[in-house]
């Protein structure tokens, strides 16, 4: 018996997975993913309802019947990133989907990468983002900008999950965006779906035929097959997460790719989420403004407008700005110049003052955030496990420790851009017998972001506990600084019982914690409200001499009590 998946029922039927869906329910078969399988019967009979109905085309869907509500303007293109490992097939995959899908006849077909592309499928849009790899997703995360709506996590199925492809996953957990795993090179002797999908449940991503609610797609870069299903669920996960953009909102669009070109001067690829950029709109990114000369799409045509959801380079800009960077219309030019040579100051500032060094406590800053959120590195998986380990022991009350990535390898500028991109917590890099290559300590400077790495187990597990319990802010502790013993009690109106006391050893000091004992057992503890010797107040009275003491809220000391003194000091940690 074959099986056939919701999915291509949809597609034979000509209607989207999504609707299909919404009719299953109806039909009674709810529960059912795009990915799941029906048996022939079933597709017989989801077949018979269909034809006895019209088909409902998208055009006369259930629109009036249950206008959702929208979120704010219309559907608009999804913008996809691809992570996974190195030789995973990334690069391979987004050329196999642009050869395949970029509208056929126009303009002679692709001449140029700007960084990002649009391929059509049934007549819808989708964005990529053509520089595969975590580096350019994080640097972007890192500036506060959510490019990427949905992220394809390649996984080759001769190799299953590797180092990078966990860090791939941390990396994509923490942007928050929706994952799709595809399984590549389905095509080779090797490949072993299976084991790729055990590999992702036991991360606790369960794939949907498991149950769980991971969508997995097996492919072939270099053969094709799989990839058309691919596109189809990108647009199903697009419609689950209501992707809308409004064409005539306030702009909203980020560079994503930008260099200089040695004749048309700086170039920059945008990539716009809502409203619409036209030429001849005055713009400022970053320290960097401009009038738009000209708007290229990413075939290299010349476009005048681009909305929502669309990936064009922009020709007009004074400087290149980074990747990340937001991009904002001013109307008035001299105001953008402002904006522009205003940032480029403080900027410059903040590189200057950044240059001064920094101890561990400084960077540790007493923050807002009670959470310690930790990327660690390690030269072994058995050392990276040990560490995990130690590191799992740490608690302290009203902090948390969040591990966002744990991989083997020198601490990169990855692992710091990762930590960069948090905002929720306290950052830290720690590696455990590894080393920081350059660009990592450089950026981790440029951050703020404390870096630090061990040889010895035992030293990076004190270093994090301190750093967690820096954020609890100081920590204190009683020190004992004397010993009193009581000779005789006065009872004054109007203020309580004073107790004449002679100091037996060190020191007693006023506004001190006192700890009272009677035979040998502690009987209060409070704090010294006033210490008087003579009749004159004093802050602090040494062995050997005579003084008055009386406790806050304690009317009960006796004679023959021993009064203990501690005073409390702030403990560094
Ligand atoms: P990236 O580092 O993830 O961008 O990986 P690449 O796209 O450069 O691919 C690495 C190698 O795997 C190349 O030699 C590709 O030809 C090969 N490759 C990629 N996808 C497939 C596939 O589906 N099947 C097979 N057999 N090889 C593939």
């Amino acid at each position: 018996m074959t099986k056939k998946r919701v999915y291509e029922i949809a597609r034979d039927l000509g209607i989207p997975s999504k609707d299909l869906l919404e009719a299953l329910v109806a039909l009674g078969m709810p529960g059912l993913r795009a990915v799941s399988t029906v048996t022939d019967e079933e597709a017989d009979l989801i077949r018979e309802f269909f034809r006895e109905r019209v088909p409902p085309t998208p055009s006369e869907a259930p629109a009036e019947a249950k206008a959702p509500p929208k979120p704010r303007g219309t559907p608009r293109p999804p913008v996809v990133a691809v992570l996974g490992h190195i030789d995973h097939g990334k690069t391979t995959l987004l050329d196999a989907i642009r050869k395949a899908h970029v509208a056929e006849g126009e303009a002679g077909g692709i001449t140029q990468s700007i960084g990002a592309y649009q391929v059509s499928v049934h007549e819808r849009l989708i964005t990529f983002i053509d520089t595969p790899g975590h580096r350019a997703f994080t640097a972007m995360r890192a500036r506060g900008a959510q490019v990427t709506d949905i992220a394809i996590l390649v996984v080759a199925a001769d190799d299953g999950v590797m180092a990078q492809t966990l860090e791939a996953v941390d990396h994509i957990k923490a942007a928050g965006v929706p994952m799709i795993v595809a399984i590549n090179k389905m095509d080779k002797p090797g490949a072993n779906k299976d084991r790729v999908l055990q590999d992702l449940a036991k991360l606790g991503y369960t794939p949907e035929e498991w149950g769980g609610t991971t969508v997995t797609v097996p492919v072939s870069a270099l053969t094709g097959q799989g990839v058309d299903e691919l596109l189809e669920m990108i647009l199903l996960v697009a419609d689950m997460e209501g992707i809308y953009g409004d064409p005539e909102g306030k702009l909203e669009a980020t560079i994503i790719e930008s260099n200089l070109d040695p004749t048309r001067g700086p170039l920059a690829t945008v990539v716009v989420k809502n409203g619409t950029l036209r030429e001849r709109d005055v713009l400022v990114a970053g320290s960097t403004w401009g009038r738009v000369r000209a708007l290229l799409d990413h075939r290299g045509a010349r476009v005048a407008a681009a909305g929502p959801g669309t990936p064009v380079q922009i020709l007009g800009l004074d400087g290149v700005p980074p990747a990340g960077e937001a991009v904002e219309r001013i109307e008035n030019p001299n105001e953008a110049r402002r904006i522009a040579a205003e940032r480029a100051r403080a900027s410059m500032e903040e590189r200057r003052a950044v240059r001064a060094p920094k101890t561990f406590e400084e960077l540790i800053q007493i923050a807002q955030t009670k959470k310690l959120v930790v990327v660690l590195k390690a030269a072994s998986t058995g050392a990276l496990d040990a560490a995990k380990h130690e590191l799992g022991t740490l608690k302290a009350d009203g902090v948390e420790l969040e591990l966002l990535h744990a991989g083997v390898g020198p601490i990169t500028e990855s692992d710091v851009l990762l930590a960069a991109a948090e905002e929720e917590g306290q950052p830290l890099v720690v590696g455990f017998a590894v080393r920081v290559d350059g660009k990592a300590a450089r950026l981790a400077e440029q951050r703020n972001i404390p870096v630090r790495t061990y040889d010895i187990i035992y030293d990076l597990t004190q270093d994090v506990g301190r750093a967690l319990r820096r954020l609890l802010g100081p920590e204190y502790r009683e020190v004992k600084v004397g010993e009193a013993e009581v000779l005789q009690t006065f009872d004054i109106e109007g203020v309580g019982r004073v107790a004449g006391c002679s100091v037996r050893a060190g020191r007693v000091v006023r506004g001190g914690r006192v700890k009272a004992f009677r035979n040998g057992e502690e009987v209060f503890v409070g704090e010294i409200a006033s210490l008087k010797r003579f009749t004159d107040d004093v802050r602090e009275v040494q062995a050997g001499r005579e003084c008055g003491i009386r406790i806050r809220d304690w009317n009960d000391v006796r004679p023959g009590d021993t009064l203990e003194i501690y005073t409390v000091e702030e403990v560094l940690v």
